[in-house]
């Protein structure tokens, strides 16, 4: 197994970064690109396979830089066709990415930090309490080194983690993807989920232009409070004003999670707050029948339940779909990624 690294990575850098690299180095300009091209292009996992550049620079990357690159350690699979892998971080911990397959689509779902601070009572990795944040070459890697990176056609921060409270990897790492000198995707092909971090929400919302996911959960103060925290430190009110100075029209698109609890947040009156809470806003709703934790007592919105919660904000002008469950056989599905079991070792 590879050894925890207090090096920088390959894939910490950004294309500006790499071009004060050559700049600091006494470098030609056009060594930068090259560099980019063997990490992004042809996804060279070390300097020794960068042909085209010469020996001593080969050496220098070698000697600056680990490669950031680690196969997962441990990978799962569904009876559904999602798989789950372990990552080992920068510093020797562990976090899951699940690889979601549907029709012609596959998401890569990552994880952002070991653990979470925001402890939601329905979300397994809350449970886990805060261990750390990934850096942006961990969170790259969960992608370059997933046997199934070709395929991939979605990416969403929706894994192990609050992206928006490790704000500056995410964005770094969202840099690197959408980049033209990098892997070079849409912006529309990447989502960040969020619970809503005022401060890094508004910086997200103005520096990035990936699409954004909130997790709603509750349409009032005191409901969302009893689910989730941060309601206390940021109230959805607030979280609610800021979008709506941002419309998300065009190609940006703002949706909000709602995890289909039974008995909890299913109810008529519920849906009444949130298209009353959504009103007039360009967004749509996604409702997750709630994954059951293993040692809660939550239990999904039956069917019928989420199908009328559906249709009453269908009704009130609200796109709204109901995701399929995936993967919950492994562990996989949304609110169960957790390394609690995996402490330092992944066996
Ligand atoms: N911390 C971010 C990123 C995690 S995304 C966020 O909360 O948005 C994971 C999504 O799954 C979030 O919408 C989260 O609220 C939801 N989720 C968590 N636990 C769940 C569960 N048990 N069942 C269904 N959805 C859940």
């Amino acid at each position: 197994m590879t050894p925890p690294t207090a090096k920088p990575t390959l894939l910490d850098l950004t294309p500006e970064e790499w071009r004060l690299f050559c700049e600091r180095n006494a470098l030609p300009k056009f060594r930068a690109k090259q560099i980019l091209e063997w990490l992004y292009v042809h996804q060279a996992a070390s300097p020794d396979a960068m042909l085209n550049l010469p020996p001593a620079l080969r050496v220098l990357l070698a000697d600056t830089f680990d490669s950031g690159r680690h196969p997962p350690v441990r990978t799962a699979e569904s009876t559904d066709g999602t798989k789950k892998y372990l990552f080992q971080t920068h510093d020797g911990q562990f976090v899951e990415t699940a690889m979601i397959p549907d029709g012609d689509r596959k998401t890569l779902c990552l994880s952002t930090q070991v653990g979470c601070r925001r402890a939601c009572s329905f979300c397994m990795t809350g449970q886990q309490r805060f261990h750390g944040n990934l850096s942006a070459s961990d969170i790259l890697n969960q992608y370059l080194s997933c046997p199934e990176r070709d395929g991939i056609t979605n990416i969403v921060y929706m894994g192990m983690g609050e992206p928006l409270d490790n704000y500056e990897e995410v964005a770094r790492s969202l840099t690197l993807f959408t980049s033209p000198d990098a892997l070079a995707k849409s912006p529309t092909r990447l989502t960040v989920s969020t619970v809503g971090i005022l401060p890094t929400l508004k910086r997200y919302i103005e520096e990035c232009s990936c699409h954004l996911a909130i997790s709603l959960h509750a349409p009032t103060h005191e409901e969302r409070l009893r689910l989730m925290p941060v309601e206390k430190q940021y109230p959805l009110a607030e979280v609610i004003r800021l979008l709506r100075e941002h419309p998300f029209t065009g190609q940006r698109r703002l949706t909000f999670e709602y995890a289909m609890i039974q008995n909890s947040n299913d109810s008529a009156a519920y849906a009444r707050e949130v298209a009353a809470l959504l009103r007039g806003m360009h967004c749509r709703v996604n409702l997750i029948p709630c994954n059951p934790l293993p040692d809660a007592n939550l239990l999904p919105s039956p069917r019928p339940v989420i199908e009328t919660f559906q249709n009453m904000l269908k009704r009130a002008g609200i796109t709204t779909t109901i995701r399929k469950s995936k993967g919950q056989d492994i562990l996989a599905a949304c609110g169960l990624l957790s390394t609690k079991h995996q402490s330092n070792t992944p066996c």
